[in-house]
C-alpha cells in the first residue's frame, strides 16, 4: 500500500471533512471549492468520502426493507384475520393471544424501521446522494436512446 492511501495530504482540511463525515452537499459552493479540490487531491479523504456516502446508501437502504419486511408481515397478518375467531373458539386463548402479539410487533417494528429510515434521510445526505446516483442512471439511458425517441421527448 503507497503511503499516499495512508496520509492525508492536508490535515487540517482532512479533520475538518471527517467532522463533517466527508459531506460537503450543506456548504455554499463558493466555500465547498477548497474541500472540492482536496477531494479531489487526497486519496485518503475521497476514498473516505465513497465510503460514508455509500454507508449512508446502505443504511437507508436496510432501514426501508425492515420497513417494507414489517408492513408485508402485517399484510400477512391481516389475511389470516379472518382464522383469528376460529382459532379462538378451537384452539383457546393461547393462539388469540399470539395473534395480537405478532400484530403489535408488527406495527412496532413497522414504526420503528420508519423512523430510522427517517433519521438516516435527515442526518446523513443520503437523499442526495441516492439522487445524484438516479441522475446519473437517467442521464446514461437518455444517452442510450436512440435519436427518434429522443426528439418525440419535450425539452
Ligand atoms: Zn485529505
Amino acid at each position: 500500500m503507497s503511503t499516499a492511501k495512508k496520509c492525508c495530504t492536508d490535515r487540517v482540511i482532512g479533520a475538518i471533512l471527517a467532522s463533517w463525515r466527508y459531506d460537503i452537499s450543506g456548504i455554499s459552493p463558493e466555500m465547498r471549492k477548497d474541500y472540492e479540490q482536496h477531494l479531489a487531491e487526497c486519496p485518503r479523504c475521497s476514498a473516505r468520502q465513497k465510503f460514508h456516502r455509500s454507508l449512508d446508501g446502505a443504511l437507508a437502504l436496510l432501514t426501508s426493507l425492515a420497513a417494507l419486511f414489517f408492513l408485508f408481515a402485517l399484510a400477512v397478518l391481516q389475511h389470516i384475520r379472518p382464522l383469528e375467531h376460529v382459532a379462538f373458539k378451537v384452539l383457546g386463548l393461547d393462539i388469540y393471544d399470539m395473534y395480537h402479539m405478532l400484530v403489535s410487533a408488527g406495527v412496532a417494528g413497522l414504526l420503528f424501521s420508519l423512523i430510522a429510515l427517517a433519521l438516516v434521510l435527515t442526518t446523513t445526505p443520503a437523499p442526495s446522494y441516492l439522487g445524484g446516483i438516479a441522475a446519473e442512471r437517467a442521464k446514461l439511458i437518455e444517452e442510450r436512446l436512440p435519436a427518434a425517441i429522443k426528439s418525440l421527448r419535450p425539452r
